[in-house]
């Protein structure tokens, strides 16, 4: 017998018409790449999304397109992002700190039609467009007013295009299962990899994103998302924030301290999101300027391992609690969240730190195990670690155009490149990712311990610990260290400094000091290139 329910179908364009329906008069601040401070509302956006649908039919884009955005998080790229969902477009992220080439490869293999883009990138634009076959159009985010010079045909400011549009447009109905955005993986090994969201993907995405648990995010929230839309869909706040009518301030190009000090400040932001890189930047600024954090009630924080010391500084320099996430673009981005379960609410201190530190525990709607390598569960202990596995509503099934089809499994299961283990209570950590992870003597060694245990000494600025061939173990740990301006630690006495805090034969075989230790794109260390750096290196 089937249920007797309405067929309802999970579209990204319900999420802007309830915004603007039930919260059509809340705010919409942006820091303008232009520069001033902008002001707009659900309502407004909605209107101009229909506009951007509206212009997009009739320049002869179809449902399915495409269409490439190449800039940073303002109401324009929001706007930008429901009109082409809404008239059955797929939105394409671009990260402008990949380089030209890389950045011209995706849209070919994307094969974007038009490209939505900021003013600050239209250098970049200049250099990419002439390579991508595809693309017939350059919408610039910006007015007549602020056009730059461009030798490339058919550009158009934003505006301009926009005002030709009267917003009389009916979003398209569609299958929930139909295409709505896309992003690359940045591809430390091979060729960039398509993720492809599908609308009830993103729409269950959002949901799972507000509940109390994951994010606890409400109406009454004002919502700074300074992870880029651009890195892994804006950690889905695009979507969240409307979703739950939550006044949304989005920081434009300028993400230093003082900028995004300014945003929490005058905008009163309660809520924001971010990469460990620009908290580190936040902290060093309020540190500076003797400054407090009045408003901010919550921060959370993934991309890469939140170090404690920021957790610590968070909540008791400034009162500001702390979720530590952990995910990737091919799973919304959201897969576990460090929230507190109450069998963990009477811990304090150095224990609920240690909890918090954790990757945390998979919200409903994501699945998790790890195993080893032949596929066999390993037991939730906190302590055996494993190739991490995930499956769920927002976790995708395979890559556009059928790359990498050895991550995904008969059964579901998403491999995600990732070692960690789960403890007894479904907290996860990671502790490598899975190329990066040493086999020596059969027995794996996580690296990330390693770095983490490294960086702790007070005169090294940054570690990255990489596998050496070795005849007897296959390969062991070499300690690669950048260290503090000024200061000569010794190999000697790091590795003194690392004894008896891990386990004997975990300790590096050598230590070497460099200048600079290299990064990507998203900023995580590059150990590919370090491994190639290193590869004739002769431990003792
Ligand atoms: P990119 O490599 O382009 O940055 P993603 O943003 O999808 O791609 O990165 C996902 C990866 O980032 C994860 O597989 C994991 O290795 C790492 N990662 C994300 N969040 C965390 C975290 N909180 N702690 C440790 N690693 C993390």
């Amino acid at each position: 017998m089937l249920g007797l329910m309405q067929q309802w179908p999970l579209l990204n364009h319900k999420i802007i018409d309830s915004a603007a329906r039930q919260h059509g008069a809340r705010e919409i601040v942006s820091r303008s790449v232009e520069g001033p401070i902008v002001r707009t509302t659900y309502a407004e956006a909605r209107a101009r999304a229909l506009k951007v649908a509206q212009r997009l039919a009739r320049d002869g884009l179809k449902r399915g397109d495409r269409i490439g955005t190449l800039a940073w998080n303002t109401a324009r790229h929001l706007e930008a992002w429901y009109g082409i969902m809404g008239m059955g477009g797929v939105y394409h992220t671009l990260n402008p700190r990949l380089f030209p080439e890389q950045i011209a490869w995706i849209m070919n293999h994307a094969e974007d039609r038009a490209l939505f883009v900021d003013l600050t990138f239209m250098p970049l634009v200049e250099k990419i467009a002439p390579l991508v076959k595809s693309l017939e159009k350059v919408i610039v985010l910006t007015d007549a007013a602020h056009m730059p010079e461009s030798k490339l045909p058919n550009v158009v400011a934003f505006e301009d295009w926009l005002a030709e549009a009267d917003g009389d447009f009916a979003w398209l109905e569609m299958d929930e299962n139909e295409a709505c955005g896309m992003c690359y993986t940045s591809g430390t090994t091979g060729d960039p990899k398509g993720v492809v969201y599908s609308h009830r993907s993103n729409v269950l995405h959002a949901m799972i994103a507000c509940m109390p648990d994951s994010m606890g995010i409400s109406s009454r929230d004002v919502i700074l998302p300074v992870v880029p839309m651009f890195h892994a869909n804006a950690w889905g706040l695009a979507q969240s924030a409307p979703m739950i009518g939550a006044k949304l301030v989005m920081p434009g190009g300028k993400m230093d301290g003082a900028s995004i000090y300014e945003l929490l400040d005058t905008e009163k932001v309660t809520f924001s999101a971010a990469v460990p890189t620009v908290w580190l930047m936040l902290l060093q600024h309020l540190e500076q300027n003797g400054l407090t954090l009045p408003h901010l009630s919550k921060v959370v924080i993934g991309g890469s391992a939140c170090p404690r010391a920021m957790t610590e500084k968070f909540e008791k320099n400034y009162g500001v609690q702390v979720i530590h996430a952990w995910g990737m673009t091919e799973m919304s981005p959201l897969g576990t969240l460090a929230t507190i379960k109450p069998n963990y609410a009477d811990l304090e201190g150095d224990a609920l730190l240690d909890i918090k530190q954790t990757q945390g525990y998979a919200p409903f709607g994501v699945e998790m195990k790890v195993t080893d390598d032949e596929n066999r569960e390993l037991p939730w202990d906190g302590k055996t670690f494993g190739r991490l596995k995930v499956r769920g509503p927002a976790v995708a099934s395979s890559y556009f155009g059928g790359a990498g089809k050895e991550q995904f499994d008969a059964d579901g299961w998403f491999d995600t490149g990732d070692v960690a283990h789960i403890n007894a209570n479904g907290y996860m950590q990671i502790t490598d990712r899975a190329k990066d992870v040493i086999k020596s003597g059969g027995e794996w060694i996580s690296t990330i311990d390693l770095e983490n245990l490294a960086v702790g000494h007070p005169d090294i600025a940054e570690a990255a610990v990489i596998g050496v061939a070795h005849p007897k173990w296959d390969e062991r740990p070499l300690l690669v260290v950048v260290r503090k301006p000024g200061k000569e630690p010794t190999r000697e006495a790091i590795l003194g400094f690392m004894e008896g805090k891990v386990a004997k034969w975990w300790m590096p075989d050598d230590v070497v000091f460099v200048d600079e230790i290299p990064h990507t794109a998203t900023g995580k260390i590059q150990k590919t290139t370090l491994r190639d750096q290193f590869r004739d290196y002769h431990l003792p």
